[in-house]
């Protein structure tokens, strides 16, 4: 932490700073200029006290950290991105992985049609939310437990691991055992007490970013989960709000390179709902692999004019099936392997 005095301050406020700086655990090293004084304050900043409370000090300008508050998920700490094992599949190595599948569990027939023909098309892992946090509680909640045992079911049938979001801690036990990657949605990305949950069922995590986080927030959310002795986190860029109003939410290509540059993690993109339309899907999904991202997670619906939730972002059969021609040259050109 750098300490910075204001000007006008005496030896002895100097002094009273360096005591309490020792008092929190940290060395203090004070560097004197003409106008100003900057104590800088050695320690590890994550075993030891807050040294925020010295900004309660009337003689100190600013406290500021210098150490990054992400410690596990940074490649300053650990290099090497981690890979995550799910059934016969590997996350975060050169194959680059396509989630698909409806918004929504809506009935057998629509998973098992949906898992087949983003099967063949190639995707190798199933989506299908049985619990939907939904703005409106007027809006379809989904089918809750009876949806678990359809997204049972298909995975049966198809073989595909499953990905499905768990809104809350309770849910959890009956999601185990049939989902292979919890989904923590935007809406919850920063539910610290579901983080923990989810953490200790050790199960591999989609950690969503907040649709208003910063990308400190994200790292800082996904932070949460391997302290809590999950290391089995993807981080999904799924857009964030700004003021513009053409597409549903605003994609970060940048967050998704800087957590490539800065995080040792999986990084997946969420092009419906970022864009919320699915005209745009295909060309986010390109610009995605151009970035660096992993893998994408991607709505697709038999008929998205009857979907349940999300209809005009999803896609239908044959735009899945063009998108995963239009990935190839790019998947490619990051010497990715396309499932
Ligand atoms: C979803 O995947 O259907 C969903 C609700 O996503 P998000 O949390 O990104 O809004
Ligand atoms: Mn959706």
């Amino acid at each position: 932490m750098i300490i910075v005095l204001k000007p006008g301050h005496t030896q002895s406020d100097i002094e009273n700073v360096e005591h309490k700086v020792r008092e929190l655990g940290y060395e203090p090293h004070t560097i004197k200029g003409v106008v100003r004084t900057v104590i800088n304050a050695i320690g590890d900043e994550t075993a030891h006290a807050s040294l925020e409370v010295l900004a309660t000090i009337p003689i100190v300008e600013r406290v500021f950290p210098i150490q990054k508050r992400y410690r596990m998920v940074s490649r300053e700490v650990t290099p090497e991105t981690t890979t995550i094992p799910v059934g016969n599949l590997e996350i975060g190595g050169n194959t680059f992985h396509v989630i698909a599948g409806p918004c929504s569990v809506e009935s057998y027939e629509q998973m098992l049609r949906t898992a087949e023909h983003v099967k063949t098309s190639g995707a190798t892992l199933l989506r299908g939310g049985a619990f939907k946090p939904r703005t409106s509680p007027y809006d379809f909640q989904g089918l809750g437990v009876e949806g678990l045992k359809i997204l049972d079911r298909v995975k049966q049938a198809t073989g595909m691991p499953i990905v499905s979001e768990v809104v809350k801690e309770t849910d959890l036990k009956e999601m185990l055992g049939i989902v292979d990657i919890l989904q923590i949605g935007a809406r919850n990305a920063m539910n610290y007490s579901l983080l923990e949950a989810v953490a200790a069922t050790k199960t591999p995590v989609l950690l969503k970013r907040g649709m208003a986080a910063t990308i400190e927030e994200w790292l800082l959310a996904a932070e949460y989960l391997v302290k809590n002795g999950n290391p089995n986190v993807i981080l999904c860029e799924r857009g964030i709000r700004t003021f513009e109003k053409a597409t549903r939410n605003t994609l970060d290509l940048s967050a998704v390179a800087l957590a490539r540059q800065e995080c040792n993690l999986p990084v997946f993109v969420d092009p419906s709902h970022a864009a919320g339309r699915h005209d745009l899907v295909a060309a986010l999904s390109c610009a995605a692999i151009a970035v660096g991202a992993n893998g994408l997670i991607v709505e697709v619906h038999p008929d998205p004019a009857t979907a349940s939730s999300d209809g005009s972002q999803q896609l239908t059969f044959e735009m899945f099936e063009h998108l995963m021609q239009r990935l190839a040259p790019f998947a490619e050109a990051a010497c990715m392997k396309l499932a």
